[in-house]
């Protein structure tokens, strides 16, 4: 996991919102709305372009149009935005450098101090310091930067930004990836700052009812010892309580080698099923009154049998107010006017219809069939379809918990021994020592209070910091393992601060590549410890492990992109209609791509996960970063790993096809991991 408040949210307070007033209704795109006219605009055109002359007319063009539309009548008149736009407007090659590397320097200074004071606020909760008391709640929950927006609005330094490093889209990236100079694509990335200017009151409203979806989904909760079959009999414990629907996932994975696990994941799928269909009673969501069996939906206690009454569609409304909300705030948007471009175009820059065609193309390959024949073949019965959870490839290590827990806790007693070590480990990754000293001097290790995260600076003065537990008796294997993944956090998050050309290139293309080197440190953790792991069939498990659940995972992210489709086709839709949508969608996702496999048509499981609900088009980045993280760890097997990790992470915030053909050699592509799977048939049996 990694800690991107650092990064995401203060970006997102400080740039993409404001509290403004209801003048703010004219900062809009359509034309008619917005307080400067397009005639208006026009004019400040020509009259910067006869006084700068026509080489830069169309980057005033660009500028001019971008800070129009977010200009206000609060700004100023017409005139008065003229008068800045002439006064504000830098043609000159030179001058225009160092108002850039001006603006660079304030911004490293503001984001980088902003980021320590969250740092330093939020220690109480994050650390192991302590009880955590009411104050230090509000002090860990306040955040600094969120009125900055505002106040570089205020002050003109927004508009002198879009005027004179404007926005590109992601299309034009796409387009100019590879002609621009690092100094343009750092002007680019100092342009995607100030794109919209979100009414404060619409902030809040989003954030209420995403808060609202999340308290639904984190209070769904089903009583297992409750649930009987036909013959009323009780197959779970009476005190397990699993919730929507990640609990009842995991629990149904843990029963693939349990006598009566195959009647357990039937009634599993039942409840999942029933959750889709709001068919649930009330009156056994988050209650233990009565016994419930899911298929036949009967209800009853001991006095005899009572009437199921199912939620009013609650799940789907949820939805829908997420939807609304993000809907309203469209048209503070003028570069991105729907969710679905912000979250991807925006967010994961790859555009939407580019990831679909990727998760079609991995879905739709043969390679699935076959691997879906081996399963069959070890469970020994035909596919059902909760077995796209299916949870027998994975590799054994030769060492147990115990052993690996002892062997850790004498190695690292204490926070300062990890700290001292983190050279040393590196160093066996293959970075030269200096190298190595010089990465870890940017890293300061915590104990943490939960599972653990990597927290990057902002500004170069500052250290990253890696969190993880460790108990008084020391780090246990868990807590090492954890370390080792935060610790490729923060090895990419120094360098992609500290070895970029320029400070607004800092970063990663998206989260994925910051998880991608976690995952590939993680994997390590072993031979770190000097552990031979050499399983001759753990590669190949894993590649099919890999290949199933990303099977999994993006027929979700396809439901999810498609339902999102529907809402921005049918604004007007209620809960109901939206509820009977998601079954269909589901339902035509699965017959497309997964009916023939299992042998089983007209399944609404691809609806069943809690993402859709309460974090809508967050489930993509899911597979898109298995992918890269395959790509770059098959790069980094067959190169030298420590200068490879340096050169490609110097590449900061590039857009991320642009990036992997630089670090890997092509673009994002699922191909080596089909290919890996294909291989992987010739050695599992
Ligand atoms: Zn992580």
């Amino acid at each position: 996991m990694k800690n991107t408040i650092g990064l995401f949210l203060i970006i997102a307070m400080m740039f993409n919102s404001c509290n403004c007033d209801k003048n703010e209704n004219s900062a809009v795109k359509s034309s008619k709305n917005k307080f400067i006219g397009e005639f208006f605009i026009n004019e400040v055109i020509d009259s910067l372009t006869n006084k700068f002359g026509k080489d830069n007319m169309q980057g005033i063009q660009k500028g001019v149009t971008q800070a129009a539309g977010l200009w206000t009548e609060k700004d100023g008149s017409e005139n008065e935005f003229l008068k800045f736009c002439m006064e504000s407007y830098v043609a000159e090659k030179n001058e225009r450098h160092s108002l850039f590397m001006k603006l660079s320097r304030n911004y490293e200074i503001l984001n980088g101090y902003f980021n320590r004071m969250s740092i330093e606020l939020k220690k109480p909760l994050h650390m192991d310091v302590g009880t955590v008391s009411r104050i230090d709640e509000i002090f860990g929950s306040y955040e600094p930067a969120s009125h900055v927006a505002e106040d570089f609005f205020n002050n003109k330094t927004a508009f002198l930004v879009c005027l004179n490093f404007p926005y590109y889209s992601l299309y034009e990236k796409v387009a100019n990836a590879e002609k621009w100079s690092s100094e343009e694509w750092a002007y680019a990335r100092l342009g995607d700052l100030y794109t919209s200017r979100v009414p404060s009151d619409l902030l809040l409203k989003l954030g209420e009812k995403v808060s609202e979806a999340d308290t639904y989904i984190s209070e769904y909760n089903i009583y297992m010892g409750k649930l009987v079959n036909d013959n009323e009999k009780q197959l779970f414990p009476d005190d397990m309580k699993l919730i929507s629907h990640w609990g009842l996932r995991d629990e149904l994975k843990s029963n693939y080698n349990s006598a009566e696990g195959l009647e357990k994941q039937r009634m599993i799928y039942e409840v999942m099923k029933k959750i889709i269909t709001q068919e649930v009673p009330m009156q056994v969501i988050n209650k233990n009154d009565f016994k419930w069996n899911p298929t036949s939906n009967r209800l009853y206690n001991e006095e005899g049998d009572v009437h199921a009454n199912p939620e009013p569609d609650t799940r789907y409304q949820h939805l829908l107010n997420v939807f609304l909300a993000q809907k309203e705030m469209d048209v503070y948007n003028p570069f991105q006017p729907t969710y679905i471009v912000r979250k991807f175009d925006s967010e994961m820059e790859l555009s939407q219809q580019e990831v679909e065609k990727l998760f079609v193309d991995y879905v739709s390959s043969p390679v699935v069939k076959e691997v879906a024949k081996l399963i069959k073949s070890r469970l020994g019965r035909n596919l059902e379809p909760f077995d796209i959870w299916y949870d027998g490839f994975k590799a054994r290590s030769s060492m147990s918990e115990t052993e690996l827990d002892k062997m850790t806790q004498k190695r690292y007693p204490t926070v300062e021994s990890f700290q001292k070590d983190l050279p040393e480990i590196i160093g066996k990754l293959g970075f030269a020592k200096e190298r190595a000293e010089f990465l870890c001097s940017k890293i300061t290790v915590d104990a943490s209070r939960g599972a653990g995260h990597a927290w990057g600076a902002e500004m170069k003065s500052d250290n990253s910091r890696l969190r993880t537990r460790i108990a008084s008796n020391g780090m246990n294997y868990k807590g090492y393992n954890i370390a080792i993944h935060e610790f490729g956090h923060n090895v990419e998050q120094t360098i992609s601060l500290h070895d970029v050309d320029y400070y607004t290139m800092r970063g990663v293309p998206n989260t994925a590549f910051t998880e991608a080197l976690a995952f590939v440190f993680q994997e390590r953790d072993l031979d770190l410890l000097g552990i031979n792991n050499e399983d001759a069939n753990r590669k190949h498990l894993m590649a099919l492990d890999n290949f199933w659940s990303t099977y999994e995972i993006m027929g979700v992210s396809l439901v999810d992109m498609r339902v999102w489709q529907w809402l921005y086709e049918h604004p007007e839709a209620n809960a109901t209609e939206l509820k009977a949508a998601v079954n269909e969608i589901s339902k035509e996702i699965w017959n497309k791509y997964y009916a023939d496999v299992f042998g089983v048509k007209d399944s609404p499981i691809l609806a069943i996960y809690s993402h859709m609900i309460d974090a809508p088009l967050y489930l993509s980045a899911y597979p898109i970063g298995l992918i890269i993280q395959f790509q770059l760890e098959k790069h980094l097997e067959s190169n030298n790993f420590a200068q490879e990790v340096d050169r490609i992470y110097r590449n900061g915030r590039l857009i991320p096809q642009f990036w992997m053909k630089k670090a890997v050699g092509r673009e994002i592509s699922p191909e080596p991991m089909i290919m890996a799977a294909k291989d992987a048939l010739n050695y599992i049996k």
